[in-house]
């Protein structure tokens, strides 16, 4: 079983969709699980009102997407679950292991003022993983020191307290596209820039994303051609055309004569590609009654999955 989370510090971007969630909506076993993880968008300042209607809505992207609604949950409708079984593993936990963490190092920068969770959420995000017994976690390399620490902690839980928990391995992401900024191509494209010039969102209005596109930054030659290291503007266009219509980025270079042209292919791709998916989202997001319940459904389904994990997890733990 594989589980994977979005978090919501922004909105849901284009890389998002062609990277990741599509490729979750399109694959993946029957027990595969996918949630929205709110609670790990709170280990920095964070506007709480904002974050729910973000979670809300990356979790109507989600379904709108494809992706079977009871496949997805939101993180922190396992809140009580999580937060148990998270202090179950920080008692499993030295300082020194979650201190280790390059991505805490790199966050925190030495200074002590930064909330004790930029340094908990490894084990946060240990218990997500081992509550619902994911043998498989697919993680790019920021976030595989994590899945070793989850491993550890599952080992260690296993042999000190008694068999509960499946020990987790690290996976390579399905294969998707890599998008990259439009205005900056140096840099992916992410949901948390500050600049959303170079950002595609997938619930832009189509006019919106015609004129990122055309403002994409190219290079000084004019006949598009793929060829990622020294024209990293163009090459991106020709992924993400690629990855919209299904064809190979050499095919939509040979495809079209101008960068002007190319543009304009790449505009309508994308805006076709979001079109049902931000419809969809948009008449979920309407009929916050059903939104709900579906939410609830997921959240009870999950719940289940990992009750029995944290139940025998506290009673070994010396726990009630
Ligand atoms: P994140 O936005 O870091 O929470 O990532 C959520 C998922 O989207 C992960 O599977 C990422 O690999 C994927 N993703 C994020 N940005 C991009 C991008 N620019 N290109 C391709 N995949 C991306």
């Amino acid at each position: 079983m594989r589980l994977s989370g979005i978090t919501p510090s922004g909105h849901t971007q284009l890389g998002n969709h062609l990277g990741a969630i599509a490729r979750w909506a399109a694959g993946g076993g029957a027990d595969d699980l996918y949630f929205v993880a709110d609670l790990h968008a709170m280990t920095t300042t964070h506007n709480p009102a904002a974050l729910r209607a973000r979670a809300s809505e990356m979790l109507a992207v989600l379904i709108a997407a494809g992706i079977a609604p009871e496949r997805v949950f939101v993180q922190s409708d396992l809140a009580r679950e999580l937060g148990a079984l998270t202090w179950a593993l920080e008692c499993t936990c030295s300082y020194g292991e979650a201190a280790r963490m390059i991505q805490f190092k790199e966050k925190a920068g030495g200074r002590s003022g930064v909330r004790l969770s930029l340094l908990t959420y490894p084990v946060l995000m240990a218990a997500d993983i081992l509550l619902l017994g994911a043998d498989e976690v697919p993680v790019g390399e920021d976030q595989s020191q994590h899945v070793e620490l989850a491993r550890a902690l599952a080992r260690r839980f296993n042999s000190t307290y008694g068999e509960v928990f499946t020990v987790p391995r690290p996976v390579l992401p399905l294969t998707g596209a890599r998008v990259r900024d439009l205005a900056d191509p140096a840099r992916k494209m992410s949901k948390s820039t500050r600049d959303s010039a170079g950002v595609v969102f997938v619930l832009d209005e189509p006019d919106l994303i015609r004129r990122k596109i055309r403002r994409a930054v190219t290079d000084a030659h004019s006949v598009p051609a793929y060829s990622p290291d020294d024209r990293p503007g163009v090459s991106n266009l020709l992924e993400i055309l690629g990855a919209c219509t299904g064809v190979t980025p050499q095919e939509a270079a040979a495809a079209h004569t101008s960068y002007g042209q190319l543009k304009e292919a790449v505009a309508d791709a994308v805006i076709e590609t979001l079109r049902p998916i931000r419809e969809r989202t948009l008449s979920l997001l309407a009929d916050p009654v059903e939104l709900d319940r579906v939410r609830k459904a997921g959240a009870t389904r999950a719940a289940e999955r990992g009750e029995h994990r944290l139940s025998s997890a506290l009673r070994l733990i010396g726990a009630g």
